[in-house]
């Protein structure tokens, strides 16, 4: 898997914008959790978009961006940590209706320090199924930076990503009227998103869009799946079951199977795993 996201300055440095290629870790989430064609593409561009997100606004915090509804697929989850590493979950990855979301979705983002600390919360109306208006609406109403989303995940019949990536572009204080200018002429020619649906890798689409606006590349960040979870996550979400099935697993001496939602891996927890009762 060769993921990254690269950043680069353009419009005389005023501007920059960050491009991810996520192809090899949403095709690896969509895996993990099998999700049908329609979520798929929802889903992936959920990663990336978060995973944007994070590495430009809140690198040092753990970012999740979850999708609320009352439709059949249920909540889709993006967990993103410092790296940034990814993982994720789909309540219900393969709705027997193709409308994947119910009314009024909500885009619920949150960040919080690794260690745990310090939640800031913020709800935003996600519209059709449109992640990168509402994370645009996001970033304009809580962070007031004018930023701009793109995002597209396109998978072929069978539902096997071809292509997945995103881009944000953020400006500058420092940049001017004539800046924003440069940059709207060359979004103006044709979209990121559409040259994604006609195959273009992430890159070589913004290589298109900002060829005549000055581009200076900065550098590159690694971007992979990965999930956190360990022992010591199971035996903390079995502390956490009802008082009165937790003390059947102590005085049988039996043992709890817990799966990791992110990335299926079972684990199993005996009562001597439990630590002693106060
Ligand atoms: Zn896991």
């Amino acid at each position: 898997m060769n993921d990254r996201i690269r950043r680069w300055m353009v419009a005389e440095d005023t501007f920059r914008v960050l491009v991810a290629h996520s192809t090899g870790t949403v095709a690896r989430a969509a895996d993990i959790a099998g999700t049908a064609p329609p979520v798929t593409s929802l889903y992936g561009r959920l990663l990336t978009g978060t995973t944007l997100f994070q590495l430009a606004q809140a690198p040092i915090f753990r970012v999740q961006c979850a999708i609320h509804h009352d439709g059949p697929a249920g909540v889709l989850l993006a967990d993103v940590w410092p790296g940034p590493v990814l993982r994720g979950y789909v309540e219900d990855p393969r709705p027997a209706n193709p409308q994947v979301l119910g009314n009024n979705p909500l885009l619920r983002l949150s960040r919080q320090l690794p260690q745990g600390a310090q939640i800031y919360e913020s709800v935003v109306p996600l519209r059709s199924d449109n992640i990168a208006d509402a994370l645009q609406q996001y970033m304009a109403e809580s962070e007031q930076v004018l930023t701009l989303f793109s995002l597209e995940t396109t998978t072929d019949h069978r539902g096997q990503v071809l292509m997945s990536g995103g881009m944000i572009i953020q400006a500058m204080p420092d940049s001017k009227v004539q800046h924003l200018a440069t940059v709207t002429s060359c979004l103006e020619t044709t979209s990121f998103d559409a040259l994604l649906r006609q195959g273009y890798h992430p890159f070589q689409a913004f290589e298109t869009i900002f060829a005549n606006a000055d581009p200076h590349w900065l550098g590159d960040d690694p971007l992979e799946y990965r999930c956190r979870c360990s022992k010591h996550t199971a035996i903390r979400a079995v502390m956490a079951l009802d008082p009165e099935t937790l003390c059947g697993i102590r005085t049988s001496h039996g043992t709890e199977m817990v799966a990791c939602n992110f990335c299926g891996q079972e684990y199993r927890v005996s009562a001597q795993d439990l630590p002693p009762e106060d």
